[in-house]
């Protein structure tokens, strides 16, 4: 790989001191920050207000992309696009767009596979090629902001809900954050961000003291330690007791609801006791839970579930009072789940 900076890698006090660096002002760093995060430029050379020397020095300095779209895919409806992304080494990542009613809502990898293994996930069953740069995270979410920007829209919601486990990354992710709603810049409000985690138990600490305002989603999927151990390996680790104690922590620590994330899998976690013993877990903490039906992948036997067993399993949560919403599958079409485009272009490359 390239041993340049990468610009979007960079804070901006760090920005700030190779402008200086190269005897410019520090005024220009603001520029060049204002350039980047709100003109969506591709290039320094197009940094209009920044002297051509200053450009071209920076040009030498650093590099300006390390994202190249490999596959680019549009749902049949319209609403959903997925690209796959080349990063300088051979690693890819995913990212995708959905774009439904108000909303225009990025889905961010933040590693290019991921090392957890559950076993429905394309991304785990593809193993963990590396962990990306905050920067790498920052470009996939300009990438497309800077799309939306050319037909005068804008994005509304960031998931990280891509390829890997932001908690396994979690330095990046958190610097990309910051990067991401830094006021000089792209400004995005923490609010309209998520970050999903399998359960990294002691990251649910740490994230819980940042104080800031994104949300957290925790991917439950199961409410017994031997089913979950069986689709999640991280359960045997961070086994729900355990899990559970982490997210009324953050409940408790931030004033702020959780969201847990639910595959619905015919047959697998989708009974009626299952939902019991989810109640069970939730009673009394200010969460909500999201299912959506199973997206289908190479490496799993399960189906999504019928329409049936999720209503009645639906009715015990709502029964108790647990506030919960369906989900509805995006861009099945176009293989939108996280980590089944890279499975399909391995597929062709072998
Ligand atoms: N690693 C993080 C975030 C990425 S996965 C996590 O696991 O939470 C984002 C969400 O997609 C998770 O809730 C994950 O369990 C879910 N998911 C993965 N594969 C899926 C599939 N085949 N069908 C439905 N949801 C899936
Ligand atoms: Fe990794 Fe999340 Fe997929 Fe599990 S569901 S393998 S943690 S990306």
């Amino acid at each position: 790989m390239t041993k340049k900076p990468f610009l979007f890698d960079l804070t901006f006090e760090e920005l700030t001191g190779i402008i200086t660096g190269l005897r410019e002002p520090s005024y220009r760093a603001k520029q060049v920050w204002e350039q980047a995060y709100r003109m969506f430029v591709s290039s320094f050379d197009e940094m209009s207000n920044i002297p051509v020397k200053l450009r071209a020095n920076l040009t030498e300095e650093l590099n300006f992309s390390h994202i190249t779209p490999h596959t680019d895919l549009l749902s049949s409806d319209g609403h959903t696009r997925k690209i796959l992304f080349d990063l300088p080494d051979s690693s890819q990542v995913e990212t995708v767009l959905m774009g439904y009613s108000v909303r225009r809502t990025a889905c961010i990898s933040t590693q290019a596979g991921c090392a957890l293994g559950c076993t429905f996930c394309a991304t785990g069953q593809g193993g963990l090629q590396r962990n990306i740069t905050s920067g790498e995270i920052v470009e996939q979410v300009l990438f497309f902001a800077k799309e939306l920007n050319k037909k005068e829209d804008r994005l509304t919601n960031l998931v990280f809900m891509g390829m890997g486990e932001p908690f396994a990354n979690y330095n990046e992710v958190m610097k990309a954050i910051d990067t991401l709603t830094d006021s000089r810049g792209f400004n995005f409000g923490a609010r309209r961000i998520t970050v999903s985690t399998v359960g990294i138990v002691p990251m649910i600490h740490r994230f819980a003291e940042t104080n800031n305002q994104v949300n957290l989603a925790v991917s439950l999927h199961a409410a017994t330690d031997e089913l979950r151990e069986s689709m999640l390996p991280i359960n045997k680790r961070y086994p729900i007791e355990v899990l559970m104690n982490a997210c009324r922590d953050y409940v408790n620590t931030t004033n702020r609801r959780i969201s847990f994330e639910w595959a619905l899998i015919d047959g697998v976690n989708d009974s009626a006791d299952q939902a019991r013993e989810l109640v069970k877990l939730l009673k009394g903490m200010t969460c909500h839970v999201n299912f959506i039906p199973l997206n289908p992948t190479r490496g799993f036997k399960g189906s999504e579930s019928l329409q049936k067993r999720i209503d009645t399993f639906r009715n015990i949560l709502e029964g108790a009072g647990i506030p919960n919403t369906l989900r509805i599958r995006r861009g099945i079409d176009i293989n939108a789940g996280c980590g089944q485009l890279r499975q399909e272009a391995q597929k062709v490359q072998k």
